[in-house]
């Protein structure tokens, strides 16, 4: 029998491996969009059989649609949440519709009779708040809600997660439960209306960002966590778990200087330069992308994947492919001119 999947968030960009995969695979896939007036832009860009996709509106701060986009589903991937390029003022703006869009999907998905709901969270969710230094992170860490400083963007993904968590331990009955936390998602780009995450490859290849500061970040392949949605979304006895989607840490410097070893002359913006943390420090004070990084200056979070090898036998490739992947398709489609 043919199961069927929804797939919150149709046109973002994980949301978009993923459905691909899912058809592949067999699957037929019910999608969410805020409106519809997007829908023939995602097919386009989907480009899969028209007939394995049905689009539905639904808007994470309301509750119209979510119970017909799930009707005749069996699972759904909750992948939907704000991911903004810029940091808002309120993070309210961020916090409110991940957690309640979280906790309306979950609603309509037990009252639809849903088997599994796997929710696309963050290792946002998982590694912040612990100050400089070299973090070992597993799937047994939360971000520390309590410490200063934590982006709109920490903050909404944590809040959303626990809210989740709590919802199924009080109230979730049969439906199973599992969540996903990828760190920064990086791979081949589709379009020019990338996720927020491939504007750190862009800055690098654009010369926007004139020196690194001292910082860095997992990256995950966007088709390994595609991969690893499905995984998580078809293997026996998920309730509960949890996995991080990481591979290894990088600094910013050491990603800048693979641009440049790759891509030789199309690489010739990235800068060589680094920031001291000083001048980071004194930027925050007025500088809202500063702000958001100055307590990351000197700190290397790694985020340990070996429980989805162990259990869903999963595989990453390089984190370097990953980056000159997206560089590739940045370039190719005109988004950077070198
Ligand atoms: P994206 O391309 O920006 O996708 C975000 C999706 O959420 C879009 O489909 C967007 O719809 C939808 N959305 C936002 N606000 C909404 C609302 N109020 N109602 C309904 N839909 C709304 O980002 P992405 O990288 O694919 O991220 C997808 C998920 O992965 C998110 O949960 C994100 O937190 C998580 N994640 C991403 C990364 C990363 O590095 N990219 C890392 C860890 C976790 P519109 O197109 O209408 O805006």
């Amino acid at each position: 029998m043919t199961n069927t999947v929804l797939v919150s968030g149709g046109s973002g960009y994980i949301a978009g491996f993923l459905i691909r995969q899912l058809v592949a695979e067999g699957w037929m896939v019910h999608t969410t969009v805020r409106s519809l007036a997007k829908e023939a832009a995602v097919r386009a860009l989907l480009a899969v059989d028209n007939s394995r996709v049905k689009f539905f509106a639904a808007d994470l701060n309301a509750d119209a649609g979510w119970a017909e986009a799930m009707a005749g589903c069996s699972h759904v991937a909750h992948v939907a949440s704000p991911l903004p390029m810029g940091v808002p003022k309120d993070a309210n703006e961020l916090i409110v519709p991940a957690r309640d869009g979280a906790l309306r999907a979950l609603r309509a998905a037990k009252a639809a009779g849903i088997k599994r709901f796997v929710m696309t969270s963050s290792v946002a969710a998982i590694s912040y708040g612990r100050g400089r230094g070299v973090h070992h992170f597993t799937e047994a860490d939360w971000t520390d809600l309590s410490k200063p400083g934590l982006t709109p963007y920490i903050q909404s993904k944590t809040v959303a997660e626990r809210a989740a968590r709590d919802w199924m331990a009080a109230e979730g009955g049969d439906l199973e439960y599992c969540s996903i936390c990828p760190s920064v998602v990086l791979g081949p780009v589709w379009s020019r209306d990338y996720s927020a995450s491939i504007s750190v490859v862009k800055k690098l290849l654009d010369g926007s960002l004139r020196a690194c500061p001292d910082i860095g970040f997992g990256v995950v392949d966007v088709r390994d966590l595609a991969d690893l949605h499905v995984r998580a979304l078809t293997a026996p006895n998920m309730a509960g778990e949890r996995f991080i989607a990481s591979g290894r840490f990088i600094k910013l410097r050491e990603a800048a200087d693979l641009l440049r070893d790759a891509l030789g002359p199309e690489a010739h913006k990235v800068t060589t330069r680094n920031v001291p943390d000083w001048l980071v420090r004194v930027a925050a004070h007025f500088n809202p992308v500063a702000k958001a990084v100055v307590g990351e200056l000197g700190s290397v979070r790694n985020q340990d994947a070996s429980h989805a090898k162990a259990v869903l036998n999963w595989a990453t490739r390089p984190v370097e492919q990953s980056i000159v992947d997206t560089a590739r398709c940045l370039i190719d489609l005109g988004i950077v001119k070198p």
